[in-house]
């Protein structure tokens, strides 16, 4: 190995340290520290961020990197080294074109942002956030104007967290969905109610959360390399490829909270401990994308978790936790009530079919914001018309409406959303994918085993963390680009047979 890339290595692990003990100092923050701890927790958090951002943009690594560049520049793309220099110059770039003057402004203005949201939203009073978030706007603007070269003001911030995606791709992926989701929903909205009371009794806490610790264990979660905890807002971080911590809360009073949760989690979880331990402490020891990353979530949560085959294992093990409350109600009561879809106003809250027409609204009014085509002072009724249009409901309220989520408030706007909906329509692309090689899954499922599921994962899509781009994973995964035609098939054949649609 040659004595800059050993350097570059050296420097780089620096960096990852630094970043995990930052992601410890969060995790402990928002899991077991007690209130007294949160002034001085923000500023030691500060200095590790900053420690960490200083390393990165070294001027000497971007000297190391120009002599690889040249050095390897004959090494084949799926080569570990190169994917490393790929990968490292791309955290570089990012780091150093975003001057620090504009990072510790717009970090200012995100706190700022953050509080006002936090007592606008019960208040009911988008008028006290909105010069914030035109404020947003013009910082989102000029972070996009950082990096030149893309064909839309959104593609950069896009690409941010979802790699190789644009505003042109997603378009056209999203009408795809939205022709035939809007339908679908309105179908289904004709078709008899599902009664879901089974879920709305009272579950006691701790056999919630054993019975999930259980169902991810026999997932693949190791709980040797990770463990669970609860938060306010369920999580996932790594500390390293052998310490992958999850969260999740739990409701008496409606089982589904804590134990979709923790399914969720546990996909993100799975995917960062499969990743190849060669890959310890380098930037490459990560997910490659948001969106890909969200397709192991849902993968396991929906695909699996709210899989009839699932609940046939499933089902009387959960009664047998649950003597009381579930003995009475059969596996197909059961099944079509974790399942049942509403029209409803909360993101979080939504069901599989409805969810991405939530995502979809957000990512078109981030479009016409940047564009200058939506006024900031004019989102709250182009929210309302895409709900009533996309939905057919209308928030009584800003605080269920346009104010309802937490990302343009604490973050930017542009490139929010769209992971969300990438992760659901690649989540059955892998899965479709994985089935074709092995259509024993289906059946193993049945049985509550998922050796075969998961080793497929962790040999295509895990053990690589950001070695290959989400573009080129997905081409070499299943030989192709992202495709929603799996993803509405998939949910025409669950959800029409669940609604008894034609
Ligand atoms: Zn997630």
């Amino acid at each position: 190995m040659s004595k800059q890339l050993e350097e570059l290595k050296n420097r780089l692990q620096e960096v990852e340290a630094l970043s995990a003990a930052a992601s410890v100092l969060g995790w402990d923050q928002t899991t077991f520290m007690p209130p007294g701890g949160a002034k001085a927790r923000g500023r030691q958090l500060a200095v590790v961020s900053r420690i960490g951002h200083e390393k990165l943009t070294d001027p000497m690594i971007g000297r190391l990197l120009d002599e690889l560049e040249r050095e390897f520049a004959d090494l084949p793309a799926d080569s570990d080294d190169a994917a490393l220099i790929r990968v490292a110059r791309r955290d570089y770039d990012k780091a150093t074109r975003i001057p620090a003057d504009f990072v510790s402004a717009f970090n200012e203005h995100q706190a700022a942002a953050y509080q006002a949201w936090s007592s606008a939203r019960p208040e009911n009073d988008f008028k006290a956030v909105e010069p914030m978030l035109q404020k947003t706007l013009e910082f989102s603007r000029e972070l996009s104007g950082f990096f030149p070269g893309f064909d839309h003001i959104a593609d950069p911030l896009i690409d941010l967290s979802d790699e190789g995606m644009t505003v042109e791709i997603l378009s056209d992926l999203f009408q795809q969905l939205r022709d035939e989701l809007v339908p679908l929903v309105h179908e289904i909205a004709a078709a008899p109610e599902i009664d879901d009371s089974c879920l709305k009794q009272h579950f006691p806490g701790d056999a919630q959360l054993e019975f999930g610790k259980k169902v991810i264990r026999d997932f693949g979660y190791d709980f040797e390399r990770g463990r669970e905890d609860i938060s306010p807002h369920p999580f996932t971080t790594s500390f390293s490829i052998g310490d992958v911590r999850i969260t999740t809360r739990i409701k008496e009073n409606d089982l589904t909270e804590a134990l979709f949760g923790t399914l969720h989690e546990a996909g993100h979880g799975i995917y960062e401990q499969g990743i190849d331990p060669a890959y310890e402490g380098l930037p490459l020891a990560d997910g490659t994308s948001s969106g890909v990353h969200e397709s192991q979530s849902r993968l396991w949560e929906n695909v699996i978790g709210r899989s009839k085959p699932f609940w046939e294992f499933y089902y009387p093990e959960l009664q047998a936790v649950f003597p009381a409350q579930l003995n009475d109600v059969s596996l197909e009561t059961f099944y079509r009530a974790i399942n049942k879809v509403t029209r409803s106003l909360i993101r979080t809250d939504a069901d599989e079919v409805t969810y991405n027409l939530h995502v979809m609204i957000r990512f078109d009014l981030e479009q016409q914001l940047l564009e200058g085509n939506l006024n900031v002072s004019d989102l709250p009724e182009a929210w309302d018309a895409r709900y009533q249009s996309d939905l057919g409901v209308q928030a009584p309220d800003t605080r269920d409406g346009v104010l309802q989520d937490v990302h343009w408030f604490a973050g930017r706007i542009g490139g929010m959303f769209q992971g969300y909906t990438i992760g659901n329509v690649l989540s059955t692309q892998f899965y479709t994918a994985a089935l074709q090689d092995h259509p024993e899954i289906q059946d193993q499922t049945a049985h509550g085993s998922f050796q075969v599921l998961h080793s497929w994962m962790k040999e295509q899509i895990y053990r690589h963390g950001r070695k290959y781009a989400a573009l080129d994973l997905i081409e070499r995964t299943t030989g192709g680009l992202i495709r929603a035609q799996p993803y509405i098939d998939y949910l025409k054949m669950k959800f029409g047979e669940l609604y008894g649609l034609s």
